[in-house]
C-alpha cells in the first residue's frame, strides 16, 4: 500500500519566486495593487517606476533592481 505524497492536493509550486501577498512600494512606502518586484524584496508601485523611468532602465526592456542589482523584464512578473 503506497500513500501518495500531500503533493497531489496542494498547488504546484512552480518557479523560485511567488507574488507576495501584498504590494509594498520601496519607494514611496504606500501599499499598492501591483508593484514591480524582484525576488530579493524590492518593489516599486507603476507610479515611482515612472518617475524614475530611466534610473532603473537602460533600454525600457529591463528594469535593474537597486537593491541587488538584478535585471527583470518588463511584463515577466
Ligand atoms: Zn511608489
Ligand atoms: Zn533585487
Amino acid at each position: 500500500m503506497t500513500q501518495k505524497s500531500d503533493s497531489a492536493s496542494a498547488p504546484a509550486r512552480k518557479g523560485r519566486w511567488r507574488r507576495p501577498d501584498k504590494y509594498l512600494c520601496a519607494t514611496c512606502g504606500e501599499e499598492q495593487l501591483f508593484c514591480w518586484s524582484c525576488p530579493c524584496g524590492f518593489m516599486i508601485c507603476s507610479h515611482c517606476m515612472e518617475e524614475n523611468f530611466w534610473g532603473m532602465t537602460c533600454n525600457g526592456i529591463v528594469w535593474t533592481c537597486p537593491d541587488c542589482g538584478d535585471t527583470r523584464g518588463f511584463g515577466n512578473q
